[in-house]
């Protein structure tokens, strides 16, 4: 008895409306997963790929899925003989072409024999505060490798050449074939024995044993621009790992770690502090010594300035990646401090003080002093704690 035909879009997974995108993605998947040759020997696996194959065929064609959509299974009854479905006419090596492009091999990957850029190399260096904020130049170290002197990179032993390699016979790849649904399939490989070259050497350079490079320390200098933060990253050009057939040198990326500031605290180009000012100084105003990046500066204080004021000092902030000529600004909180362990003079002088302005502080109130004289005020506290 033949078994009952899946849907196509319950095959794939996928909605009614959804689009070539989505089909081909949902095909992509199971294919991958059910693909023979990642199954081998594996009936139910082959039985799953060949239903996703067929609901994809149909699906990702718009004549074939309109009759299918109108039809059902139907449509497609009675043409193509015992399968009930015919794949005789169509083109399967665009599928193939797009979706195991890049997983079978013969993709964009295969190592070319021209000229090819190394490898990055990433570092790391910390720096101070200030050095992000103006730049310094830094040495770092750091093991790189270099062309072998002995063979100049072929890994051949001097004097001797290199043959033709025998695992593919100086093509550089290897073709297989795979029975499959749609008959034989071509995969093409990079040659694993000659990297595609073709060519293998026929004794290795003793040197480098045959790689064609010698890794050494190195010291490199670093030209770290002004206004970097912390984890922005200096690119040098070609100082990474050697390239291939002659092309350049990677490139060194080198990450800048810059250490936290015991007073400033940056946000993009603006900086951000606090500056103690006295009691006095923020009732009467004056002259404050604030610290900046440029060293100290003086700052008139507004007379009756309250704690937490902030204010700004335009341009003393870091400078601009960009444009080093422009800096932001820093933003300085002020904190009024209490004085603490006063002598006696200064005691007495706050006592006058406080004399002289106890009304002014207490706006529509009344002192401390007042409210003893008036009545029971120390009866209020004892009120207060036995509340509690
Ligand atoms: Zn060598
Ligand atoms: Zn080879």
């Amino acid at each position: 008895m033949a078994e009952q035909k899946r849907d196509y879009y319950e095959v794939l997974g996928v909605d009614k409306n959804a689009d070539d995108n989505t089909l081909k993605k949902a095909y992509r998947q199971l294919a991958k997963k059910y693909h023979p040759d990642m199954n081998p020997g594996d009936a139910e696996a082959e039985k799953k790929f060949k239903e996703a194959s067929e609901a994809y065929a149909v699906l990702s064609d718009p004549e074939k899925r309109r009759q299918y959509d109108q039809f059902g299974h139907a449509a497609f009854d009675g043409s193509g003989g015992a399968g009930g479905f015919d794949f005789s006419g169509m083109d399967f090596s665009d599928i193939f072409g797009d979706i195991f492009g890049d997983f079978f091999g013969g993709g964009s990957s295969r190592r070319s024999n021209g000229p090819m850029k190394g490898q990055n190399v990433r570092a790391r260096v910390n720096i101070k505060f200030e050095e992000a904020a103006f730049g310094c130049e830094k040495e770092i170290e750091l093991v790189l490798k270099d062309e072998c002197g002995t063979c100049h990179g072929t890994g051949a032993k001097p004097g001797t050449g290199k043959v033709t390699c025998g695992k593919c016979g100086g093509k550089g790849k290897i073709v297989t074939q795979t029975q499959s649904f749609f008959g034989v399939m071509q995969n093409v490989t990079t040659c694993p024995d000659c990297q595609g070259t073709g060519q293998v050497i026929k004794e290795k350079c003793t040197e480098c044993h045959g790689t064609g490079y010698i890794s050494r320390k190195k010291r490199i200098k670093v030209s770290i621009p002004a206004g970097i933060d912390n984890g922005q990253s200096v690119r040098i050009r070609e100082k990474g790992e050697p390239g291939y057939n002659g092309g350049p040198r990677g490139d060194l990326l080198v990450e800048v770690r810059v250490a936290p500031h015991p007073i400033f605290q940056r946000s993009e180009y603006d900086i951000y502090s606090s500056a103690p000012i006295s009691f006095a100084q923020a009732a009467l105003g004056g002259e404050v010594m604030i610290d900046t990046l440029d060293g100290k500066v003086i700052y008139e204080v507004k007379a009756g300035t309250q704690t937490d004021t902030r204010i700004r000092l335009r341009g003393k902030g870091v400078p601009s990646l960009r444009d080093s000529s422009r800096r932001g600004d820093q933003y300085v909180t002020l904190v009024v401090q209490v004085p603490t362990a006063l002598n006696a003079e200064a005691k007495e002088a706050l006592r006058k003080f406080d004399d002289a302005t106890g009304k002014t502080l207490k706006p529509g109130g009344t002192t401390v002093k007042e409210e003893k004289k008036k009545k029971g005020f120390m009866d209020k506290i004892k009120e207060a704690v036995d509340d509690l």
